[in-house]
Formats: C-alpha cells, structure tokens, sequence
C-alpha cells in the first residue's frame, strides 16, 4: 500500500531525499520557503503545501504518522516545529507541532548541535510526539542515488517504524542508540574527518618538502598505518586517486564551510562536556579560517592548499 509522509526542508539534501521517496511509490506532501526549491520538488512529484504546517496536517489526513525535516541549522528546527506569532507586519506562521495528530514521529534530519537536539527534543516530547534524529553523510550526490549514511537515535521501535523510509534515502543504516546518539555519532565522525584531512595534508606538504613525491608517499601511507578515508578516497593531492577533488580544482564534494559548521558543533560539544580535545578544537580553529576564504565553497581537501601557502620556506 502507498504511503504518506511530510517534508519539510527541500534544499540541496531534502530536495533529492524527497524525490526518492516519491520514486519509491511515497506520496509526499513537502514544503520550503525558497521557490525554486519547491519548483525542483514539484518537478520530482513532490505534492506542495502552502506551509510547512499544512503539509503536515494533509499527510495526517491520509494516514501518515511521519514528518521528516531536513533544515540547514537548530533555530530552523525549532523555529519550523514552534511557529511563530507574527508582528511588525509578519503574519503569524503555524508550527508543525499543532498541526501533526497526536503521537506523530518527527524524524529530524539536519545536523544541529547535540545541545540544540535536546530543545529539539524535548518540544517534541512535550507536545505529545515521538522523535528520531537521523543525522546524514554522504552529501548531495549520496541524497540523490539514495545511498547516504544514515546516523539514528531514538527508541527501537520508532526506528522500526521508521525502517522502510531509512531504507529509501539510504544505505548504511545504523541505530546509535537513544535520541540525540545520532548527531552525537556524526560530530564524532566528522572531527575524525576534520582532524585526518588536515593531518594528510601537512604530510603530503612535508612529504613535498623532504622530496618525496606524491606518489611514493601515496603508495607507501595507504597500505600502512596512515591508511585512512582523507587519504585514499579525497585524497588531497591529485593522481594517486583519480576521482578525488583535488584532480577537479577542489570542486565539492563536502564543501570547506559545512566542515568548519560540523567543527563548530564539535568545539561546543568539547565545551559542553569539558572532555581534553585539542585536535578537535585546532582543526574547528583551522577549517573557520579557511572557510572565511575562497575555501568555504571548494572542497575541505583544499585545505592543503592553505597549508602550503602558510609553509614559509
Ligand atoms: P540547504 O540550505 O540546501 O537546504 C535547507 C532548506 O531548508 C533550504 O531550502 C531552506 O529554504 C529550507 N528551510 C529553512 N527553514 C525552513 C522552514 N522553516 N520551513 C521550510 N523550509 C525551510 O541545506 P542542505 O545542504 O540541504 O543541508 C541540510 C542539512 O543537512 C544541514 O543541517 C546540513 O548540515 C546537513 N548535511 C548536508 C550535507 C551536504 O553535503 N549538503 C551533507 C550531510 C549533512
């Protein structure tokens, strides 16, 4: 039997995301606040709402229990499941909260701080619904071929519920535990990526520095205790990989600025838990400055770029 969901963020991810679920026989009631994101929506099937409230109370209509929401920061999320009251002149916007039937799960998407999810959460859980974050990796070209990683926390029985729409936006599913693990599972992971690029960098430059070719070092740190995704998939330096960014003038792939955003979460989660991070901090310290730049659009591995500008001699 067909099924129902609501959608509510169609950007760069959630546009594509939404499209598969329509493919795979969902249909699915979306919005944006960005017209030429709901034309690409419209164009994929998805049926659009007016607001993100009547999206959801139309999917409620037919029967759908689900509303995903895939929004670029924490005040988005809250903002969009809140609503607002309106003034100077604004008219009042419904929150998705009032507008769902009790009991609904509201699947969270976006990649927020581990501090704002725990807002996230507990409006949920006060307006009488059940929640999952299922944070995401893989970009836009895992979104649109449907195999992203998908990080899930919640209760087992919300990520059974859950199951045959996880299995439509991506591949790699893994269920981190309870609500809020699985953002806490992709700030960890990110500042592993964050910290070994940056690493794979500075050897490649030394590397440059000692004579030591591209290559050689490639061939001699991928199959020994240097081994890692920076290095053999985004491979800073071209040649050794060939479909790395680096052979296409840095073109994303992940973009610099969404690593020094995923950085950002990072850093508060260190503050916030007081735990000894001082690579997490200085690579968070190293990609915001190389956001600022031209890098904020280039892919993250362009940061080796930085790196040998920076190398004096
Ligand atoms: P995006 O900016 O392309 O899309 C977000 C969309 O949300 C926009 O179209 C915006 O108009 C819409 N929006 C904002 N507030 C809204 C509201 N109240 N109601 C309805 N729509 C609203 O961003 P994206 O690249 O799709 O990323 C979404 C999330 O996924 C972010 O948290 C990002 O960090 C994360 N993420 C992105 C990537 C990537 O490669 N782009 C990879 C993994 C995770």
């Amino acid at each position: 039997t067909a099924a129902t969901v609501a959608f509510i963020g169609l950007g760069n991810m959630g546009g594509p995301m939404a499209a598969n679920l329509v493919q795979a026989g969902y249909t699915v009631h979306g919005f944006d606040l960005v017209p030429d994101a709901l034309e690409r929506a419209r164009a994929a099937g998805v049926v659009i709402a007016d607001s993100g409230a009547e999206a959801v109370r139309t999917a409620a209509k037919e029967g759908s229990g689900l509303v995903i929401t895939m929004l670029p920061a924490g005040r988005h999320v809250v903002g969009a499941l809140r609503g607002s009251e309106g003034s100077d002149g604004k008219d009042p916007v419904e929150g998705l909260l009032t507008a769902a039937a009790p009991d609904t799960l509201f699947m969270d998407c976006s990649t927020i701080a581990v501090e704002d999810s725990v807002a996230v959460r507990e409006l949920i859980a006060e307006a009488g619904h059940r929640v999952l974050d299922a944070p995401v990796s893989g970009g836009t070209v895992g979104a649109e071929a449907g195999t992203l990683a998908m990080m899930v926390g919640g209760a087992a029985e919300d990520v059974a519920e859950a199951m045959p729409v996880l299995e439509v936006v991506g591949k790699r599913i893994v269920h981190c535990g309870p609500a809020g693990n699985g953002l806490a599972a992709k700030v960890c992971n990110n500042m592993i990526l964050g910290a070994s690029m940056i690493a794979v960098s500075e050897a490649f430059v030394l590397g440059e520095k000692l004579g030591l070719s591209n290559e050689a070092l490639f061939d001699v740190a991928s199959n020994a205790t240097g081994q890692c995704w920076a290095l053999t998939t985004n491979c800073p330096v071209p040649g050794p990989v060939p479909t790395s960014p680096a052979n296409r003038d840095f073109k994303p792939g992940f973009a610099g600025a969404l690593m020094a955003k995923d950085l950002g979460l990072a850093k508060s989660a260190i503050e916030t838990t007081g735990i000894e991070g001082r690579m997490g901090l200085l690579a968070e310290e190293i990609y915001a400055a190389f956001a600022q730049g031209e890098g904020g659009s280039k892919d993250f591995s362009g940061i080796i770029e930085l790196i040998r500008e920076q190398s004096t001699r």
